[in-house]
C-alpha cells in the first residue's frame, strides 16, 4: 500500500494508534495498521476501522485517565 500523503511505501505494524473522531480522542490498543516510513502517516484497513466504529457506537470501550504531553502553541 502507498501513502496517500507522500506516495511512499507503507509498512504493516501493530500496536497503539490514536484516532480523533468527531472531536473526541480515542486510543486503540493492540491493533494492526500501516505506517508510512517517510512521513509517519498511519492508516487502518477498512475492516479494522469498521470494527472500531462499531465498538464506539456500542460504547464497547473503557475510559482511562492517561497523561499526555500538552504543548502551548504560539500565535504569531
Ligand atoms: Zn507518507
Amino acid at each position: 500500500m502507498k501513502c496517500a500523503a507522500c506516495h511512499n511505501e507503507m509498512v504493516k505494524k501493530g500496536g497503539e494508534i490514536d484516532l480523533r473522531i468527531n472531536g473526541k480522542l480515542y486510543l486503540v490498543r493492540n491493533v494492526f495498521y500501516e505506517e508510512c516510513q517517510a512521513c509517519g502517516e498511519r492508516v487502518l484497513s477498512p475492516e479494522v476501522s469498521k470494527g472500531l466504529f462499531e465498538k464506539i457506537k456500542k460504547e464497547d470501550f473503557v475510559e482511562e485517565i492517561i497523561k499526555i504531553p500538552v504543548l502551548e502553541g504560539t500565535y504569531g
